[in-house]
């Protein structure tokens, strides 16, 4: 058995060809090692070659990429702690041009230049949509070793010529078996096509080569030139197989690429190697495997010339390339962007590291009971892509650059609505944030994903997937809290802050993203903690930094008052930049006149006078355009000049008109605002079928099986024929199209200063008739249990066809106490007999959803309730009343707790129900002191001024 520590080389392959040539030019094979590290899966071959020790790797079967050659590189540094000098051996695609005439069997070698490393990461799909290649970055350079060495065997060659060819040749002779694979083909069988002719899948020879002029004519080879040849220059890497021969050229030309491959951008930042590349095709459509086993050979021949000019004790005073490494997962997270597959492979392999128990507590932050929750990848994912040539006014930004380059600290992205703040932010988090750091975002989404809570179980969670090691911090805190931990903001941020500051933790990006969305008694509290986490910071070792995005409303900019003083430039206000955000709005409406041209066959000049006219008009923002671009869609305008020139006549002139236009569609406006109210009021968004449930709901209704409900997917025609854009669906549940929608409706902001007359549905509604609505739907529908015995014992049978009447339950159950008493219903008689109907404990209606309701909240399941405890507990003012007119309610009774009405009353801070019972002779027990968890000044307050 070989011992690790006594290889000082480390050569990577991609694919198992490449593989075969490395072990066939060991000089001599070792045994396997002693051991390897616990999570390493590579396979190894271990020799000697020339003087030098050196373990080679291969990527597993089928993998392929930057990451995965990450991966193989961060295992092999770790069972092999010695290893010095890197070397990524293998195969690539040529890209020839008149500079440089590489052929297939040549070889390429990443030479740096300009003190700069030879290899070149780019984004493959970016990249041809750009139409002007942006270099990502340029990596690392290799040892100053292995530079030295490289100036050395390019003298040697040039004197002596190179005898690649010969070592081949041995090789081969020795072991007849590889000749059929590894050989070097006839000369005939490197064809070179021009780069507009594209592969024709009936075959190369026969067809693609069938018309000489399809070729790129080239001369012989001489015999005082070297062949194979050495290029010498810039290798170009990304996670896609280049094939397109137009992109490759233009590359070449830019950027003076001479070869594609798929590897290297993974290593270089971290394990400092020599990119060697074999030219197996010349990364057009024309591929084929003829050539792969030579060029294989070929490369490894000159790792091997390479390596026998470096004398061994010059590999020793190489620093140990583990010692450059920090984290474990560092080198598999330094490239950008990655294919989603490779990051699962990643997550995957990080959750292997973990115990079973630790594994527990990474899914407790997930938040999801089921599959079909939306996660927080999900709102992301649900944020359209940038269109190209926007977000640039702020990558440009003096303050995001000063942010980007510092270690720690925040930065706030304030913008209007619909100037794209969460296209930017997703852009960033995919596109453009270091991948060095640990990513986590969260995406603020009013109603349903609002909380701080839910805010630091996403962040965690990403935080403990891309670095195992930190989720100590959680499981220490788990054997405090119990499962009850998801559920503490405290414990969560001090989890948050110890996992931060962990020396293992490297730099660390929390991406919040519409910060206006989170809800407001929670926002404090949000600024509070993000401000201590940069004082504590500043004596800690953590690299944390914070980019918020919100609009410039002054109640969330006041917020930040005092880190814009500590950090006087966190902050990038969008509304200042307006010019350039609206020359990018340009660029968005040229790209959708575009696509609206084809989709409706306009011509070039009805096209041009489209795009004039629509960028002539003023003060447009990313949300119009959206919405103007829906209705030039489904306008179905004339096309001549004319046609374009009254629809633009016609254009919505703003945000609210556009709104205005889409809701004056319907032709059943009490529906429409029957399900905006329900939109509006609800706690959190409905799904399609509690939504068509609840607008079926009238006051006729008589039970469940009659309330006429259509099958979902007709429902949701009939929702978008009633509400248009201005409502969307998303994983089956309803949302207003932006948060502007809201606003546009509800009457009682401060914001609403003129209220244009001829728009109808602006600011219509005002909140606590939203809030009726909903409450009467709930009750009404919970009384239902009340009259039809059978609905219990079906319930958990009907729920079939499309339709399910039960739908509603879990939501009126949880909610219909809040509405009801937000909707402030003090004189209406049928809905307050409606509500006493569900609160009486002894009826069906009451134990059907007070089971729901109150497991959802709490614990233990109190008994002994009365219907006057229900309505003070949840503060209905107009129940308690009529309880108390109409009943011979016993104010003073007391549930098995000791508490009675007016505790419960005093413990919502429900004064006016509180001011009622004491009225109606309530006693203030002394025991409250000990009975009420925390002190009821509104109880204390209320009984002062009654007694007064
Ligand atoms: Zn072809």
């Amino acid at each position: 058995m070989s011992d690790p520590n006594n290889y000082s080389v480390g050569w990577i392959c991609a694919i198992g060809t490449e593989y075969i040539a490395a072990q066939e030019f060991l000089d001599d094979e070792h045994d396997p090692p002693e051991f390897v590290s616990p999570n390493d899966t590579n396979d190894y071959t271990l020799g000697r070659l020339g003087k030098h020790n050196v373990v080679v790797a291969v990527l597993p079967d089928g993998e392929y990429g930057t990451s995965s050659a990450a991966s193989v590189a961060t295992n092999m540094l770790h069972s092999f702690p010695n290893v010095r000098i890197g070397l990524m051996v293998g195969i690539g695609g040529g890209a020839p041009s008149e500079k440089h005439d590489i052929r297939l069997g040549d070889i390429v070698v990443s030479a740096p230049r300009d003190g700069e490393g030879g290899v070149f990461q780019y984004d493959f799909g970016k990249s041809i949509q750009d139409q002007a290649f942006q270099q990502t970055r340029f990596l690392n350079q290799p040892p100053p070793t292995l530079r030295a060495a490289l100036t050395g065997i390019q003298a040697q060659y040039k004197r002596k010529g190179h005898q690649l060819e010969a070592a081949i040749n041995v090789i081969l002779e020795k072991n007849p078996r590889l000749r059929q694979e590894y050989e070097r083909p006839q000369p005939g069988a490197d064809r070179l096509f021009k780069a507009d002719v594209t592969h024709d899948p009936r075959g190369c020879a026969a067809f693609c080569a069938n018309e000489p002029s399809n070729l790129i004519p080239r001369r012989e080879r001489t015999k005082h030139e070297d062949d194979p040849a050495i290029h010498y220059g810039l290798i170009a890497s990304a996670n896609q197989l280049m094939k397109d021969a137009l992109v490759r050229d233009r590359l070449a030309t830019e950027k003076d690429v001479l070869c594609f491959e798929m590897e290297a951008a993974g290593l270089m930042n971290h394990f400092p190697c020599l990119v060697i590349r074999g030219i197996c095709d010349y990364s057009d459509s024309h591929k084929n495997k003829e050539w792969q086993g030579y060029a294989a050979m070929a490369a490894a021949a000159y790792a091997k010339d390479l390596l026998c000019r470096i004398l061994p004790n010059r590999v020793e005073a190489e620093k140990k390339i583990g010692e450059v490494l920090s984290g474990l997962q560092e080198i598999a997270e330094e490239h950008l962007d990655v294919a989603q597959r490779q990051l699962e492979i990643q997550e995957h392999a990080a959750k292997q590291k973990l115990s079973d128990k630790q594994e527990q507590c990474l899914q407790l932050f997930r938040l999801t009971s089921s599959s079909k929750d939306a996660t927080y990848e999900w709102y992301k994912d649900r944020v359209e892509d940038r269109v190209d040539g926007t977000c640039e006014w702020f990558l440009n930004h003096e303050n995001f650059q000063t942010w980007l380059e510092q270690d720690s600290g925040p930065l706030l992205v304030s913008a209007d609505p619909g100037c794209g703040k969460s296209v930017l932010a997703k852009y960033l988090i995919d596109n453009r944030l270091p991948r060095s750091a640990a990513i986590c975002y969260f995406f603020f989404k009013d109603q349903d994903q609002n909380t701080v809570r839910q805010a630091l179980c996403a962040v965690l969670h990403q935080l403990f997937s891309r670095k195992p090691s930190l989720i100590e911090h959680a499981t220490e805190q788990l054997c405090i809290d119990g499962q009850g931990l998801i559920n503490s903001t405290k414990s969560l941020w001090t989890i948050l802050g110890n996992a931060v500051q962990d020396p293992q933790a490297g730099p660390v990006i929390i991406v919040l993203d519409a910060l206006d969305e989170c809800a407001e008694s929670e926002f404090e509290d949000l600024m509070r903690n993000v401000e201590s986490q940069f004082r504590s910071n500043q004596s800690g070792h953590g690299k944390l930094k914070y980019l918020l995005t919100s609009r410039p409303y002054e109640q969330v900019v006041s917020k930040f008052r005092r880190l814009l003083d500590a950090f006087p430039r966190i902050r990038i206000p969008g509304e200042e930049e307006s010019e350039i955000i609206s020359q990018e709005v340009n660029r968005v409406i040229q790209y959708r006149v575009e696509r609206l041209a084809r989709e409706k066959e306009l011509s070039d000049q009805l096209k041009g006078h489209l795009e004039d006219r629509l960028l002539k008009i003023t003060h447009r923002t990313y949300l119009w355009v959206y919405l103007v671009f829906d209705y030039l869609k489904t306008e179905g305008f004339k096309k001549t000049p004319k046609g374009v020139e009254s629809t633009i006549a016609t254009l919505p002139k703003s945000i609210n008109q556009a709104y205005e236009r889409i809701l004056n569609k319907s032709k059943e406006p009490e529906m429409v605002r029957k399900a905006l109210s329900i939109i509006l009021a609800a706690r959190r968004p409905l799904t399609l079928s509690e939504m068509n449930v609840a607008v079926n709901i009238d006051s006729t209704s008589q039970s469940i099986h009659n309330l006429d409900l259509e099958e979902e997917g007709d429902f949701k025609s009939r929702l978008r024929s009633w509400c248009g854009l201005f409502v969307s669906i998303h994983h089956g549940k309803v949302y207003f199209l932006h948060q502007t929608a809201r606003e546009f409706l509800l009457a009682d902001l401060p914001s609403s200063t003129t209220i244009p007359t001829e728009l109808q549905w602006h600011h219509s509604i005002i909140i606590h008739h939203a809030h009726t609505v909903l409450a009467e739907l709930c009750v009404r529908y919970l009384n239902f249990f009340n009259s039809d015995a059978s609905l219990l014992t079906d319930a958990t049978l009907e729920a079939s066809h499309h339709i399910d009447s039960h739908a509603f339950l879990d939501y009126s159950a949880k909610f219909w106490g809040i509405h009801f008493r937000e909707a402030r219903i003090r004189n209406d008689a049928a809905t307050v007999n409606l509500a006493l109907g569900i609160c009486d404990p002894d009826s069906r209606g009451y134990s059907t959803w007070f089971n729901i309701y109150w497991k959802s909240i709490h614990w233990e399941f109190p008994e002994h309730f009365t219907n006057l405890m229900i309505s003070s507990y949840f503060g209905h003012e107009a129940v308690v009343k009529r309880l108390l007119e109409t009943d011979k309610a016993d104010v003073d009774w007391k549930n098995e707790d000791g508490w009675t009405a007016l505790s419960w009353a005093a413990e919502g801070g429900y004064e006016a129900v509180v001011k009622l019972l004491l009225r109606a002779g309530a006693k203030v027990h002394y025991e409250y002191k000990t009975i009420v968890s925390k002190p009821a000044p509104t109880l204390i307050h209320a009984s002062v001024k009654v007694d007064s």
